[in-house]
């Protein structure tokens, strides 16, 4: 297991995004959204340009609530992340990461979708909750799939987990002042607003948006 803190640049910027930054409290589903489309999108184009040769599968993106563990999850068959790729792209924030792949694969056509906006997108997650984990499998064939957790301090574990498919979970447990976003009619009617009209389908209790 692999434990250190996350490379910001204040202390304090748990409190600031929980309270500050987006004040609309339901974007969170837009931004993690955003960022399963953007990993399967990648997958496309890596199987566009053959350095993905296997079958890709179901790539529907999956929206998952469980009102007993106060949880919402985001589940995605994208390209998912090593541990490597998790250091860098979550421990390290706002180091966008659609910024160095988008000049990697500037042109391919799947490629010039992906949402490369700079900010901190992931981490409007910790605004509805207490704990977030990150479960992901990489698409690359011999990474082990990893496990990244944290509470909201700069605080986080890095450890090798048992996940065999391919792409990422995201599982936020909600906080106190956010179980309003443990409804299926909140969540739904976030979705329908938000994450309409997508390149790759959203489905939430096995519908799709
Ligand atoms: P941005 O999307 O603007 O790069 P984010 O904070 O939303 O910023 O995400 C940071 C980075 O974390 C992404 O660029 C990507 O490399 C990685 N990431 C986040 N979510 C996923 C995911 N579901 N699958 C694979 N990589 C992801
Ligand atoms: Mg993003």
């Amino acid at each position: 297991m692999q434990k250190g803190a996350i490379r910001v640049q204040t202390e304090n910027i748990f409190p600031i995004i929980k309270k500050f930054l987006y004040s609309d409290h339901e974007i969170f589903i837009r931004e993690l959204v955003s960022n399963a489309v953007d990993a399967t999108q990648k997958l496309r184009t890596l199987a566009s340009v053959g350095e993905f040769k296997g079958d890709l599968g179901n790539i529907d993106i999956e929206v998952k609530l469980d009102k007993e563990k106060k949880t919402i999850t985001i589940a995605d068959h994208g390209v998912g992340m090593t541990a490597e790729e998790v250091d860098k792209y979550i421990n390290q924030v706002a180091f966008s990461g659609a910024e160095e792949f988008l000049k990697k694969y500037k042109g391919q056509e799947s490629g010039t979708n992906i949402i490369g906006h700079f900010g901190l997108g992931f981490y409007s997650s910790f605004m509805i909750s207490n704990q977030v984990e990150i479960f992901s499998k990489s698409w690359k064939e011999d990474a082990p799939a990893v496990r990244w957790e944290c509470d909201g301090s700069p605080e986080y574990s890095l450890e090798e987990t048992t996940k065999t498919e391919r792409g990422t979970e995201i599982v936020m447990h909600v906080n106190e002042e956010s179980e309003e976003f443990l409804d299926e009619g909140r969540i739904r009617s976030i979705l329908t607003k938000f994450c309409k009209f997508l390149p790759v389908p959203v489905k939430f209790e096995g519908e799709q948006i």
